[in-house]
């Protein structure tokens, strides 16, 4: 967004604000030490425990069930109220974030993708990242087809094979499942490796899910079975996308699913490639799912729409700047 639009949206959030008091929903995706993360999605264990620390002192942190009463009743939240949300189904997710908020006796609520659980195989991102960056001897250029489309990259140095991996990863970002698949296959070959993932990457297996689901402080939701943009989907694969995971989870944990949130779930889209759409949402209805996020910076409201409900995404910020972060959230 430009300066101008920025400005809006802000001051547009301000009055909202004044107008009701907002509640906060907050996305992260892992909560471990990693020694790269590009895509910035790891907070560390000691700045997730400050992080839930300022929250139960601050704010009013609301486990799933009770904030889905208030937006199916369409009642103002009570003061500062905060929904805590993970996406994707990391197995850190269990092994290091639910220690931490037993401990701080937070809830959550965690959105899984299906398809990768129980393997050993890595998210297309950092299966990507795992090709690129890790330091393995690479030819010195990259031409790959991608949905018909040639591309070439230069993977020469570590520098120009970085900018590969941010220019594929916003290529594949907007890809069909298949397409992303033959895209990792034809890496694999290029780069001489196979498609084992790293254990620092791996989703939870069902055992870990299921001990998870089994906390007090814990709701499952549901994130698609292989995490497409589904906006980029015909209706009847979407429905399909996200009814699998559905499937998957429901059984797996013999509980009826409620909740979801779209993969990346950007408001913003590049043309005509979009995050979710309105058949994104008739196929949430249709699978009778009852509250839906997304991932854009915003507050809820009485009159926000509960099948795309805005996120703030939250990075690895010690104690004093997720103060500041959240006095902000709760006002712009
Ligand atoms: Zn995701």
């Amino acid at each position: 967004m430009g300066k101008l639009s920025d400005l809006i949206f802000s001051a547009t959030n301000f009055v909202a604000n004044k107008i009701q008091r907002p509640a906060v929903i907050l996305l992260y995706h892992r909560v471990t030490d990693l020694s790269a993360d590009p895509q910035e999605l790891a907070v560390s264990p000691a700045n997730f425990d400050a992080q839930l620390q300022h929250l139960q002192s601050s704010y009013n942190v609301l486990d799933a069930d009770r904030f889905l009463h208030y937006v199916k009743a369409g009642k103002p939240f009570p003061e500062r109220s905060v929904l805590v949300t993970f996406d994707d189904g990391y197995a850190d997710n269990y092994l290091e974030a639910l220690p931490i908020m037993t401990q701080r006796a937070t809830p959550a609520l965690f959105y899984i993708t299906t398809s990768k659980l129980n393997t050993s195989k890595e998210q297309w991102w950092d299966d990507l990242e795992r090709v690129l960056l890790t330091g393995r001897p690479l030819p010195a250029a990259l031409s790959i087809t991608i949905n018909g489309v040639a591309h070439h990259f230069n993977t020469a140095t570590a520098a120009t094979t970085r900018d590969a991996y941010y220019d594929l990863q916003a290529i594949l970002r907007f890809c069909a499942p298949d397409v992303i698949d033959q895209a990792m296959q034809y890496l694999y070959t290029w780069a001489g490796c196979d498609g084992e993932g790293r254990p620092t990457h791996r989703m939870m297996t069902f055992d870990e899910l299921k001990a998870m689901a089994a906390s007090k402080y814990v709701r499952i939701g549901c994130h698609t079975h292989r995490h497409p943009a589904v906006g980029m989907l015909p209706y009847a694969q979407q429905l399909q996308e996200i009814g699998q995971s559905k499937e998957i989870l429901e059984s797996l944990l013999q509980e009826r699913m409620q909740h979801f949130s779209y993969p990346f779930g950007g408001r913003k889209f590049l043309g005509s490639k979009r995050y979710y759409n309105a058949d994104s949402i008739k196929a949430c209805r249709e699978l009778g799912l009852e509250m839906v996020c997304a991932n854009y910076y915003g507050q809820v409201h009485t009159w926000s729409n509960p099948f795309a409900l805005p996120r703030i995404l939250v990075r690895d910020w010690p104690a004093d700047v997720f103060r500041q972060k959240m006095e902000r959230f709760f006002k712009l």
